[in-house]
């Protein structure tokens, strides 16, 4: 089965006993929404997050899901993670054209720690 958003959290928080609203907003995803072909209510434990983009039910998601945690966070917040406080998903990205080729000026949204990343 590909992974709900739920697995995406908790992948992030480790395993807890509840996971509250700001474990899905602290980490970029909603924690409600519906399915993007039959517009079904979803919660995060029911969500499967698609390739496309958009959140599908377990009866729609087909093969359009991810199969796990990683490639969901690369796909949709990029494969930066920031070196000083480790948030993954709020990177502010500039990109600099340069003559040996195109480097990046990242910013990460939690702790303001900027890097460079050269491709
Ligand atoms: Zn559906
Ligand atoms: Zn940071």
């Amino acid at each position: 089965m590909p992974i709900t958003i739920l697995d995406y959290v908790k992948s992030v928080v480790g395993d807890k006993p509840a996971y509250p609203a700001g474990d899905f907003y602290g980490n970029g995803v909603a924690i409600t929404g519906g399915c993007e072909c039959c517009h079904a209510m979803l919660g995060g434990y029911n969500a499967y997050p698609s390739t496309s983009g958009s959140w599908r039910c377990e009866g729609c998601i087909g093969n359009t899901g991810y199969a796990t945690a990683e490639e969901f966070k690369e796909d949709t917040f990029g494969p930066w993670t920031c070196p000083a406080c480790g948030n993954g998903h709020d990177i502010a990205e500039t990109r600099h054209t340069t003559p040996d080729g195109e480097t990046y000026s990242l910013e990460c949204g939690e702790c303001h720690e900027v890097w460079e990343w050269v491709p």
